[in-house]
C-alpha cells in the first residue's frame, strides 16, 4: 500500500531535520510521497525536491501559513504551489521579516528581565528566514539560561508570559488567495487543535480546497468529525504527522500514514484547475485580446 505524509517541517523553519535527514527517515518508513510545509517559508523546497528525487519519493511543494480570522490564529497549508511565484515570495518575505523583528523584540524583553541572551545567538541557531519562538527557547537552553524548552516557554515565551510578543499574521482569506495565485491548493491545518470550526464556512466561501483530517494530535473521533466536515463542505481530505524532528521530543514522522488515494484526489484538483486556467488563455482569445490592444 502507498502512503504519504503531507505535514512536515525542516530546519528551514522550526524543525530540527535537514531535508536530507527527513527524506532518509521517510525512505526507511516506506513513504511514497511527502509534502514539505515549513512555517511561512518555501526556502527548503529545492533541497527537499533534490533529496526526494534521489530517494525515489514524490515531493509536493508546500508551506504552512500563519494566519488569522477574527483574531483567532489558524494555520493554512498550501500544496503544489510554485515556490518561485513572485507574489508568494514577496508576501512570505514580509512575514519572515515580521518574525525576525519579533525575535529581536522577544530578546530585548528577555534582556530587560536580566536574561543575557544575545539576539545573534538566536539567529545563528535558527539559520533560516523564518525563525520562531522554538529557536529562542533552544538558544536559551544552549546558553544555559534555562534547563529545557518547557522552562523557556513556561517562564518567558508562552502567551502572556513576560517575553511573549504577539505576531502580525496575514488574514486567512488573503492566505487562501495567496496560495491559489501561486497555483496551489489551500488546506486548513489541524482544525482539532484550534477548535475554530465556526470559521470553516467563511474559509470555504473564500475557496478553501481541503481540511487536514488526519494529524498526530487528532484522536480517531476528531478525524471522523473532520471527515464529516469535509463531506459536508465538499473539501478534500489531507493528513500528516507535523513532524518537527527532535524539536518537540520524539520525531513524529511515521505516526500518520495517509493512503495515497487522497494524494491522487489532490492532484486531480490541481490538474483540473490548471486546465481551466489553460483554456482561459486559448490562442483564439489571445488573438481577440490583441486586436483590442492598440
Ligand atoms: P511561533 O510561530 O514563533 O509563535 O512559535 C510557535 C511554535 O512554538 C509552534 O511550533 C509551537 O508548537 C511551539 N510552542 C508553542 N508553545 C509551546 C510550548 N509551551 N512548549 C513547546 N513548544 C511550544
Ligand atoms: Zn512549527
Ligand atoms: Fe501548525
Ligand atoms: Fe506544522
Amino acid at each position: 500500500m502507498k502512503f504519504a505524509d503531507l505535514h512536515l517541517h525542516t530546519h528551514f523553519s522550526d524543525g530540527t531535520f535537514s531535508p536530507e535527514e527527513l527524506t532518509g527517515h521517510a525512505q526507511r518508513l516506506g513513504f511514497t510521497a511527502l509534502a514539505l510545509t515549513d512555517h511561512d517559508s518555501v526556502e527548503g523546497c529545492a533541497r527537499m525536491a533534490a533529496a526526494c528525487h534521489a530517494a525515489g519519493i514524490e515531493l509536493i511543494t508546500g508551506t504552512e501559513l500563519t494566519a488569522e480570522y477574527n483574531d483567532i490564529e489558524l494555520h493554512i497549508l498550501g500544496y503544489f504551489l510554485d515556490p518561485q511565484n513572485q507574489k508568494l515570495l514577496t508576501e512570505l518575505a514580509r512575514f519572515q521579516s515580521v518574525r525576525q523583528d519579533r525575535i529581536r523584540e522577544m530578546v530585548s524583553r528577555l534582556n530587560q528581565l536580566n536574561v543575557p541572551l544575545e539576539v545573534e545567538s538566536v539567529f545563528a541557531l535558527a539559520n533560516c528566514k523564518s525563525p520562531g519562538r522554538p529557536h529562542v527557547a533552544r538558544a536559551l537552553v544552549k546558553a544555559g539560561l534555562v534547563k529545557n524548552l518547557d522552562e523557556a516557554f513556561e517562564r518567558f515565551l508562552k502567551k502572556n508570559r513576560p517575553a511573549w510578543v504577539p505576531k502580525a499574521k496575514m488574514s486567512a482569506l488573503e492566505g487562501v488567495e495567496l496560495i491559489h495565485q501561486a497555483g496551489g491548493l489551500a488546506v486548513m491545518a489541524h482544525p482539532g487543535l484550534n477548535r475554530t470550526d465556526e470559521i470553516i464556512p467563511a474559509l470555504v466561501e473564500a475557496g478553501l480546497d481541503g481540511i487536514e483530517c488526519f494529524h498526530t494530535k487528532h484522536s480517531v473521533a476528531l478525524a471522523e468529525r473532520y471527515l464529516e466536515v469535509a463531506k459536508k463542505f465538499g473539501l478534500l481530505v489531507t493528513g500528516g504527522s507535523d513532524c518537527h524532528g527532535f524539536s518537540k521530543g520524539k520525531p513524529l514522522i511515521g505516526t500518520v500514514k495517509l493512503p495515497y488515494e487522497y494524494v491522487e484526489k489532490l492532484k486531480s484538483k490541481v490538474e483540473s484547475r490548471k486546465s481551466i486556467a489553460g483554456t482561459a488563455a486559448t490562442p483564439a482569445l489571445d488573438a481577440h485580446l490583441s486586436t483590442l490592444d492598440p
